[in-house]
């Protein structure tokens, strides 16, 4: 079995992590117990949309709650985190009309039952990308219990759900006027609309008076809306327009009569004052329209184009040609007062940012108000938590004062509403199963509603459907509620809030304990990631050049809660580097590792063995409750320090003269300390941690089910670090003064060491191995004082007073005297160029700020560092 102790040379992730990442799942390691008596931890994965490629804010995303579930798997619960993918009918809708305009088809064209086709077999065929994408960046998912939503289980459980608020009135059917995408073809509900502000242009157009002389100026951000105006509205107290109250206006190039209203909601200081009113097309408008019953002129269809409310002229036309046409064929006419520069907020699709169209239509609502009572009510109560707290803010922002959701989607894919509208009496059936009969006048003339639901309405079930609601399964009474919820701040509203409302209503308790906000992923300046920026990172390209742990803790070490994260490719190289120094550490280990069996004799402990033992059972007890915390770059910064600067700088050269000696029981420790480590680092570092510890004389099947340690209080030793410290102390001092004579680290030396104190004395006598080994010193020598005459480079390194006898070959005074003077000199130089040039006056004037001050700053550095190199001047003089 000795074969087993070697690792390779170099690390390589690329096979170690296809290795492992299949073999995880062939053993079915991360699916749950069940029943079991242990624990349980639960999350499901927010799921990305089918249409997704893995991007550096997923990477994110599902790096973070992978540490967690690891961690808390190896803490010994039976844990579940749950995978699946979004069928984001909007998405995949772009996708495949696409594909058939370049076809010149439409979705029209080809037909319902066609098109469905096409979106299954694309679905079947490409959606599984960002599954294999998940799979690589190691995220411990339960694959076993994947779901789709759009899959069967999810049908029965939309349908139920749909029925049951429809027939407890909290879903409706309205004619009301909704934002609609012409590019998508669906409407969108309110928080899918981006508001972007925009230069546009005010036009001031005048509308004449009937049988009058006089007409009346309104001014309008969209002219081609006019031609679906059906009144002029002016504020009751504006005395500009008293003389026009109840007076009937032509309107132009329509010739449609219209009244002149009066309404308190007119904004006085708005353009003229004078507005003309829209129902079918604007919001406040449609308002207005109701409440003075003014007749709703639709001129705008769905797509975008002009239908024949607009009349012959217009009809067909896009609605921004449209505009064009209407400006001059008013400009013709003289009715064009006048065009002002303004700028306003124009809404925008999120999906594909065309400008929003108000449409005015038949749409389905989620009374969202008694559903989203309860959603406050337990986050006020503290039974979900927010972290970081403050998005608890934002999210009671929303909630108090949340609208009815429209969730009806004029697309295909997607859940299709289970409503029938009778064609013989216009009764509407909402049903389970597709009815045979209309239930009003026993007709059977019915047809099933074209619309599908919003793609939040399903993703909003998420938690509970996919562990088998309606149906009471063993998941959900295990594994509901979950305990952890990571996404990003952009969806809570959209998906947050929702799964509590629905989670709440339907599984009768809340989805999750805990949601984790990630930051936003930003270049290393800070700056958003863009493809017009050309600045984005491509993690599956990073996972290739610096393997997946690397990646991985990159995102744990930036991820600081309620901070953006600035990523840069040197953090990973960084990591790449971490990597690198674990595995060669661990060959030194396992090379190192000769007994066969491991056993710790305490009399045999030394020093260093009780001092890495308390230094493990420390930072095994600061690792959990960082984590707890979800401090993911405090566990990652702690994790990183203890391995590279207190495992691989100290203990593993601490113990070589143990080694040496035969010392089994170092060995031993050796062994308990790479073992341990491996297994604090494995949340973050899942790959080489495994093939490492696989090495391991003494592993088991796999790290992922390995118990993670312990703090074990019996291991703390208060004095051992004490000493370790002294030590420390003593060797960073030797090494400092070597460095700063430029005495080779290869070069043996002799050490004079001034210790009055007994203890100390004892401490030093005791561990001189250690001294000699990591400071290469040859004899050391402890002295109560230094004598005068002996030449002697001193130093003080904490608490000891230190001294390196100058000999032949150590340190040679007279070649250090040239050197030291030389490098004066040049120095001198140097600080004259820089005077000269910060007394000119030509580069006061002209330089820019910065440079000067640049100049300055280099100026008292070259200061600083003359003074220094006199100091050691004159020492070495006072040697001579
Ligand atoms: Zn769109
Ligand atoms: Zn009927």
């Amino acid at each position: 079995m000795k074969n087993k102790r070697i690792l390779g040379k170099a690390y390589d992730p690329k096979p170690v992590e296809e290795k492992w990442s299949d073999f995880w799942i062939d053993e079915g390691l991360f699916v749950p117990e069940l029943p079991s008596s242990k624990k349980k931890f639960s999350m499901v994965l927010p799921p990305p949309n089918v249409t997704g490629s893995l991007h550096v804010g997923h990477a994110l995303c599902f790096t973070l709650p992978d540490i967690i579930v690891r961690w808390r798997r190896m803490q010994g619960y039976n844990t579940l985190w749950l995978p699946g993918t979004d069928h984001a009918s909007i998405a995949v809708h772009n996708v495949i009309e696409q594909s058939l305009e370049e076809k010149g088809l439409t979705r029209e064209k080809v037909g319902r039952d066609e098109f469905m086709k096409i979106a299954w077999n694309w679905k079947n065929k490409y959606g599984g990308v960002i599954i294999n994408q998940l799979k690589k960046l190691g995220t411990s998912l339960d694959w076993t219990r994947e779901r789709f939503t759009l899959d069967e289980g999810f049908s029965r459980a939309v349908k139920r759900v749909f029925v049951d608020l429809y027939e407890e009135g909290l879903i409706y059917r309205d004619y009301y006027l909704v934002n609609r995408c012409p590019h998508c073809g669906t409407v969108l509900s309110d928080i899918e609309i981006e508001h972007k502000e925009k230069q546009a242009k005010l036009y001031y157009i005048k509308y004449p008076l009937l049988d009058s002389e006089e007409s009346i100026t309104v001014a309008t951000t969209r002219p081609e809306t006019m031609l679906g105006d059906t009144a002029v509205a002016v504020h009751p107290d504006d005395k500009r327009f008293i003389r026009f109250q109840g007076k009937t206006v032509l309107l132009p190039l329509v010739d449609r009569k219209i009244p002149v209203i009066t309404d308190e909601r007119v904004e006085m200081d708005f353009g003229t004052g004078a507005v003309k009113v829209t129902p079918a097309h604007d919001p406040v408008d449609f308002e207005l329209g109701k409440k003075h019953n003014l007749e709703q002129v639709i001129v705008i269809d769905g797509s975008g184009r002009m239908t024949k409310e607009a009349g012959k002229e217009f009809q067909g036309l896009d609605r921004f040609e449209c505009r064009e046409k209407v400006l001059s064929r008013l400009e013709e006419k003289g009715l064009l007062e006048k065009t002002e520069d303004y700028q306003h907020s124009v809404g925008h699709c999120y999906r594909c940012q065309t400008v929003i169209e108000p449409n005015l239509s038949w749409q389905w609502f989620v009374r969202v108000e008694p559903l989203a009572k309860e959603a406050i009510r337990v986050v006020e109560e503290g039974k979900i938590e927010f972290i970081p707290p403050n998005w608890a803010k934002t999210y009671f922002e929303w909630m108090y004062n949340i609208h009815d959701w429209c969730i009806s989607r004029q697309l295909w894919w997607g859940h299709r509403i289970p409503a029938w509208h009778c064609s013989d009496c216009d009764h509407i059936i909402v049903a389970l199963e597709t009815p045979q009969k209309c239930g009003k006048c026993k007709g059977s003339n019915l047809v099933q509603d074209e619309d599908v639901l919003d793609t939040w309405f399903s993703s909003a079930l998420w938690p509970f459907v996919t562990m088998g609601w309606p149906e009471q399964t063993e998941d959900l009474k295990v594994f509901y509620p979950t305990d952890l919820m990571s996404t990003g701040f952009d969806i809570i509203f959209f998906w947050v809030a929702r799964m509590i409302m629905m989670g709440l209503k339907f599984a009768r308790d809340i989805p999750f304990r805990h949601v984790y906000i990630n930051g936003l992923v930003r270049d290393f300046k800070r700056r958003k990631m863009s493809k017009s920026e050309g600045n984005i990172i491509d993690p599956l390209e990073m996972i290739d050049k610096y393997g997946t742990d690397a990646l991985r803790f990159t995102m744990a070490a930036l991820a600081i809660p309620g901070a953006d994260i600035s990523l840069s490719e040197e953090r990973m190289a960084g990591y790449q580097a971490f990597a690198n120094k674990i595995w060669n550490a661990s060959r030194f280990v396992l090379m190192s590792l000769e007994s066969e069996e491991f056993q710790v004799k305490e009399q045999e402990l030394t020093l260093a063995d009780r001092w890495i033992r308390s230094r493990l059972t420390e930072i095994t007890g600061e690792l959990d409750k960082a984590l707890e915390q979800y401090k993911f770059y405090e566990a990652a910064d702690k994790i990183y320090h203890f391995i590279w600067h207190e495992f691989c700088d100290w203990y593993i050269e601490l113990v070589k003269p143990s080694l040496k000696a035969g010392n089994r029981t170092t060995e031993a420790i050796l062994a308990e300390a790479l073992d341990w480590i491996l297994r604090l680092l494995h949340p973050f570092m899942p790959y080489i941690t495994e093939e490492i510890w696989q090495h391991l004389p003494f592993s088991g099947k796999s790290l992922v089910k390995a118990s993670f340690p312990k703090e074990d209080k019996r291991f703390k030793d208060k004095n051992a670090e004490k000493e370790m410290k002294f030590l420390q102390d003593a060797i960073i001092g030797v090494r400092t003064i070597r460095a700063e004579n430029r005495i080779p680290p290869k070069q043996n030396i002799e050490l004079w060491v001034k210790v009055k104190k007994e203890g100390e004395k004892k401490i030093i006598l005791e561990n001189q191995a250690y001294i000699q080994t990591l400071a290469n010193i040859r004899k050391i020598e402890i002295l109560d004082r230094f004598p005068g005459k002996k030449k002697l480079l001193k130093g003080v390194a904490g608490s000891w007073e230190i001294g390196i006898p100058i000999e032949e070959g150590v340190f040679d005074l007279q070649q250090e005297k040239q050197r030291l003077e030389k490098e004066l000199s040049k120095l001198a130089q140097d600080i004259e160029k820089i005077e000269k040039r910060l007394q000119n006056q030509d580069f006061q004037k002209r330089a820019p700020k910065n440079v000067i001050e640049e100049t300055q700053q280099r100026l008292q550095q070259l200061q600083a560092k003359k003074a220094k190199l006199e100091e050691s001047f004159e020492h070495v003089l006072s040697l001579i």
